[in-house]
């Protein structure tokens, strides 16, 4: 008889951010599957019985090509076993978890999936960041800094506009280019910006500047990914609002 496999969402890096759900089918999974986003502490919980298989990527050093994680998700899945599928923050949010299932579909592999802590609210929460304020921001974007040809050529226009936050993920390596086409889409040099590395781990750290300033912030202090930008005057509460690692 056929498997089924779970595509879940492992959340940003706590542990305690997995679901129940998440948490109950790890527990009791044939085979994991898990990327590089997902923490160390979470890897631990997979039972010893279960087969651990690391297919995570590294920017541009992908361990196991996605085609190949697409057929083996299947493969396991059609030994009869319980797959799960294991992504860091929520599996539909920048994690190819719809190409992934596009496989079992064209397979006729039954799934589920497991939505998780996407890394804007992980992050924004254990930064003391609200992405939205009835003051501040009434809309929130997501977006990514690394698109797949390589470039980071985003909707420019739409992305400068008042009263709106703009989360971006991926957006290290791109940082100098995004806020330069932000300042010359309209941007104010003094946008509030927020760099959250390793967000929801003992080891976050949060940085605070502009948007002119930011890359040099994020030079002189060795940012390293996985990071987060939030963008906008939300930012600000972070002085106020801040709790994480301080009481
Ligand atoms: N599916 C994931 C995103 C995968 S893309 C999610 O929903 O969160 C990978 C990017 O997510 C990283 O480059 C980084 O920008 C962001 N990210 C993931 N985990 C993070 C963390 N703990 N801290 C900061 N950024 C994180």
């Amino acid at each position: 008889m056929t498997g089924k496999v779970y595509l879940i969402g492992a959340g940003p890096g706590d542990p305690e951010l997995l679901t129940l759900k998440a948490h109950r089918l790890l527990i009791s999974a044939d085979v994991v599957l898990y990327d590089r986003l997902v923490g160390k502490d979470i890897i631990d919980l997979i039972p010893e019985s279960a087969e651990k298989m690391y297919v995570g990527k590294a920017k541009s050093l992908h361990s196991l090509p996605q085609g190949e994680i697409n057929v083996l998700l299947a493969k396991k899945a059609q030994e009869g076993k319980m797959v799960v599928r294991l992504k860091g923050g929520d599996p539909f949010i920048f994690g190819r978890g719809g190409e992934e299932l596009e496989e079992l579909v064209e397979e006729q592999v039954p799934f589920e999936v497991v939505p998780g802590v996407t890394a804007a609210a992980g992050c924004a929460a254990y930064a003391g960041i609200p992405l939205t304020h009835r003051d501040y921001a009434q809309s929130v974007r997501f977006l990514t800094g690394h698109l797949k040809d390589g470039t980071t050529d985003l909707p420019w226009d739409e992305l400068v506009h008042p009263a709106q936050t703009l989360v971006i993920y991926m957006g290290l390596t791109g940082l100098a280019d995004i806020a330069q086409s932000l300042l010359k889409f309209g941007m104010s040099a003094a946008m509030p910006v927020a760099v959250v590395e390793k967000g929801t781990t003992s080891e976050q750290r949060v940085f605070t500047s502009t948007i002119a300033d930011i890359c040099s912030v994020v030079n002189e202090q060795e940012v390293k990914s996985p990071a987060l930008l939030i963008i906008g005057e939300v930012v600000t509460l972070q002085d106020k609002l801040e709790w994480y690692g301080k009481y």
